[in-house]
């Protein structure tokens, strides 16, 4: 997709802190933290909004959800940690190519 910035990163084009790669997803450092761990999970398929899910997708993301948990641990959220996805402007979504921020590492508010 052009003119996408997760795409761009999900393809070498703009750097980014990786810290998990497979062949359907990817998870690298938010470029703004604010938690002491905030990753950004994101599939490399390009699509927008949990409202273009279909069967496929649908088991990408339960796959996705299980691979978070099962590298939870390893990325410093063995205390746990919470799973944001931004959807449209009120959620303030930024970037319209779905994703998952992973935020732990300290005691987590709530607001
Ligand atoms: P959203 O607001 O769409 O849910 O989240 C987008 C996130 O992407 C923001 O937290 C923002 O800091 C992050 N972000 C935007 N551009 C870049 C970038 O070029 N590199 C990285 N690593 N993160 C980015
Ligand atoms: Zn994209």
């Amino acid at each position: 997709m052009e003119n996408c910035i997760f795409c761009k990163i999900i393809a070498g084009e703009i750097p980014s802190a990786k810290v998990y790669e497979d062949g359907e997803i990817v998870i690298f450092k938010d470029i703004e933290p604010i938690a002491k761990v905030h990753l950004l999970c994101v599939p490399k398929e390009h699509f927008a909004y949990l409202s273009e899910l279909d069967g496929a997708r649908e088991a990408l993301l339960g796959r996705t959800l299980k691979k978070i948990a099962d590298l939870a641990p390893a990325l410093g959220l063995e205390d746990g940690y919470r799973l944001v996805v931004n959807q449209g402007d009120n959620a303030g979504q930024t970037v319209r190519h779905l994703h998952i921020h992973i935020l732990g590492g300290q005691p987590l508010g709530w607001q």
